[in-house]
């Protein structure tokens, strides 16, 4: 498949998701207007300023299920925004093809990152076409971050916008908005961030929704990755066993009231795919959790999702 195929594959997941209809629980008709104002934000504020077919715009990839849901979505209005071209060319649509063969990507590697989800990385950077330009220079703090992104445009002149999947609910997200310079103490560019009023439950809506593969960690109770020495499966999904004391019963109702069996059910690939398939890992050490935690999803609590990432330097955030 090419580029050019994928961005019309995750133009029908988009639409069919948006034409989901009878029996569609709250969530899923919150997430559809999510999707809906992601969309606009596309087609309306960024892309008549900054073109996205000509690597004037740049993607922040690192396989979170954050810009994972928002990779989709831009792909997706990328075959809306590629159509609209065609139909306003003065030559027929048989004279076209889409202009871009990869997607210009960045990935500020730690050296500490799990091997499931490089693998994860590897796999989705061949699946959506990725120009993947990964630095591993990075020591994970925000600052170095600055740094490894002004190597990454010294290298790529053209790119005057990042997108980035940041939500309101990350820290210092609450005061972000869509389209922002980068602060003073980095490197001056466009800041993208179309999914800021996207909640934990409308992430796990789509991206279960989808059929997309999964970084498996979050099957094994995961629910934000950081690096592999600060990051550990969310406590509050531990299962219930006599020597948990601390058992999250708010679980209990998760369980018996599953929020997105909907999508599940729904899933636009699941005729020819099961759903386990898809974050099917053989990383030893993730099966070795044995299902101790239940998977991520479970847990839609924005204020929880961050509870398995441990603080190693106390003065630091
Ligand atoms: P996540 O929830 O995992 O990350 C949120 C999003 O950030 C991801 O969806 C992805 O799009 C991007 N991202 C995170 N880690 C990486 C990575 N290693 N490689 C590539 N993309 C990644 N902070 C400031 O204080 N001022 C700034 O001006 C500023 N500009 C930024 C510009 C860009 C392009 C990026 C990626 C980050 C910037 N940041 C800036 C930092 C940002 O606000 C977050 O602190 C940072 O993205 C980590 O987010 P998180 O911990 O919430 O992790
Ligand atoms: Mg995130």
């Amino acid at each position: 498949m090419s580029l050019g195929e994928v961005v019309k594959v995750c133009y029908n997941i988009t639409s069919s998701f948006l034409q989901l209809q009878l029996n569609a629980t709250e969530i899923t008709k919150e997430t559809q207007r999510a999707v809906l104002r992601t969309r606009h934000y596309f087609l309306n504020d960024i892309f008549p300023y900054w073109n996205p077919l000509n690597n004037e715009i740049s993607f922040a990839y690192n396989g979170g299920k954050d810009c994972q849901v928002l990779l989709l979505l831009y792909l997706s209005a990328l075959w809306e925004y590629y159509m609209i071209q065609i139909c306003t060319s003065q030559y027929e649509p048989k004279f076209h093809s889409f202009p871009l063969k990869k997607l210009p990507t960045v990935f500020i590697n730690s050296n500490e990152i799990f091997p499931a989800l490089e693998s994860f990385i590897t796999m989705t950077t061949q699946r959506y076409h990725l120009s993947l330009y990964e630095d591993k220079q990075f020591s994970g703090c925000s600052d170095d971050m600055a740094t490894e992104f002004q190597k990454y445009l010294d290298l790529n002149p053209m790119t005057k916008a990042i997108i980035i999947g940041v939500r309101h609910s990350d820290p210092h997200g609450d005061t972000l908005k869509t389209v922002q310079m980068t602060d003073s103490n980095w490197p001056q560019f466009i800041r993208l961030q179309p999914l800021l009023e996207w909640d934990l439950a409308n992430i796990w809506s789509f991206l279960l929704y989808s059929g997309e593969p999964i970084c498996p960690l979050y099957r094994y109770g995961y629910t934000s990755l950081g690096g592999i020495n600060n990051t550990i499966p969310n406590p509050y999904l531990k299962k219930q066993s006599n020597s948990n004391e601390n058992y999250n019963k708010d679980l209990n109702d998760t369980i018996n009231n599953f929020p997105f069996q909907y999508e599940l059910n729904n899933s636009i690939r699941t005729s020819n795919q099961s759903n386990s398939k898809r974050w099917e890992t053989d990383d030893a050490d993730l099966i070795a959790l044995n299902d101790e935690y239940l998977p991520g999803w479970y847990l839609i609590d924005d204020s929880k999702e961050r509870a398995g990432r441990i603080k190693i330097h106390k003065n630091k955030e």
